[in-house]
């Protein structure tokens, strides 16, 4: 609770004095997945990747830097096989850690979680919803996922990613939310993970969507505890896909770094040219990435970062009741 309280401060203290600063980084280990979900192409070019010295290096950096919270994603950050390394290097350094995960590969390596501060499992709903679109025992592995890191005592949540599949499950996301006391952040699919031959498969109807998110915002309003998205980026996120201008957090509390080391201001993007942390180390990258204005953020973690920087004190109380990082 105490990192996640500096965090905020941190980020209302970069744009009060409008002073950059890269609060929060989301970190993309590798490109490579040993699933193959219907909604996701990323793991079917892999890039190159960072080394492990490379990785401490950037960590370094970061520390420098003041970065308070990464957000480890995938691909599947288990496919290195110096996560456990990196987590902990991470911590050593004091910066708070979470991890995007399947979850698939996490029962052999169940200590490499140890010194983790948050684990994010995404689940889209019952078992044959949620596998007819992540693949077979997806589902298991998340309840498993969850034991174990229970076990380790690492704060867990959920990640809906809401699909044409999947819009009638809410209830039963909160419902299993409710049964392991977890909340769970929803959020639309995106376009730019999809194969363009594919997209009709999973891109939600809006006005279906619309309804979901609607029902969404009357739960959070009755108090139901489970839905960690804040109202205020409920109803941001009511809007998709309308363009809705908002004041980008990339590149002024939070950036992107992918799996070879290119810096922009998220997965949506690309970053200047040399923006590279081991062309341009992080400082020099980071100062390239320009505050700008942008009309199509639907990813909730950045919507929330968006709105915590606008001062919305809600969207900051919601982060720290909720736990959102
Ligand atoms: S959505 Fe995640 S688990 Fe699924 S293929 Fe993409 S990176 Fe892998
Ligand atoms: S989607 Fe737009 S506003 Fe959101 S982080 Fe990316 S560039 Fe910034």
């Amino acid at each position: 609770m105490k990192e996640l309280l500096y965090s905020g401060l941190a980020i209302f203290g970069a744009r009060f004095f409008n002073k950059k600063s890269p609060v929060i980084i989301s970190w993309s280990l590798t490109d490579k997945c040993d699933r193959h979900c219907l909604y996701c192409n990323r793991w079917k070019s892999p890039q190159a990747e960072l080394k492990t010295e490379e990785v401490f290096s950037v960590l370094n950096q970061l520390s420098d830097m003041k970065t308070r919270v990464i957000i480890f994603t995938g691909g599947e950050p288990f496919v290195r096989p110096d996560l456990k390394e990196i987590i902990n290097y991470a911590h050593n350094k004091g910066i708070y850690t979470m991890l995007h995960t399947n979850a698939g590969l996490l029962s052999g390596r169940a200590g490499d979680i140890c010194n983790l501060n948050k684990i994010i499992f995404c689940i889209l709903g019952p078992r044959e919803v949620n596998d007819s679109l992540r693949g077979d025992g997806a589902y298991d592995n998340v309840l498993s996922g969850i034991e174990t890191a229970r076990r380790y005592g690492v704060k867990v949540g959920l990640l809906t990613v809401l699909c044409r599949q999947n819009l009638d499950c809410l209830e039963y996301v909160l419902n299993l939310c409710e049964n392991f006391h977890v909340r769970a952040v929803f959020q639309p699919l995106v376009r730019h993970l999809l194969d363009e031959d594919n997209a009709h498969l999973t891109l939600p109807p809006e006005d279906r969507y619309q309804k979901a998110i609607n029902k969404l915002i009357l739960l959070k309003k009755k108090g139901n505890r489970y839905i960690n998205n804040s109202l205020a980026s409920l109803k941001h996120l009511l809007l998709w896909p309308a363009p809705v201008r908002v004041k980008c957090p990339g590149g002024f509390v939070y950036c992107r770094i992918d799996a070879k080391g290119d810096v922009s201001y998220c997965d949506r993007t690309t970053g200047p040219d040399g923006a590279n942390v081991l062309k341009n180390g992080l400082n020099h990258s980071f100062s390239r990435l320009t505050p700008h204005f942008c009309d199509s953020c639907w990813c909730a973690m950045r919507v929330e970062l968006e709105r915590c920087m606008e001062f919305d004190l809600s969207c900051l109380r919601n982060s720290l009741e909720t736990n959102f990082f």
